[in-house]
């Protein structure tokens, strides 16, 4: 219950390496995701 669900922890920010990355949704048949740290999609 304490987990974030806006959050996925099986992708990771190639920019920073954090693994909170958050729904961004999805282009054709990707879904995007945006880095809850650095803020990059
Ligand atoms: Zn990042």
């Amino acid at each position: 219950m304490a987990r974030a669900r806006a959050y996925r922890h099986d992708v990771r920010c190639p920019d920073c390496g954090s693994n909170r990355m958050a729904k961004a949704g999805h282009s054709k048949d990707r879904q995007r995701f945006k880095c809850g740290d650095c803020g990059r999609s």
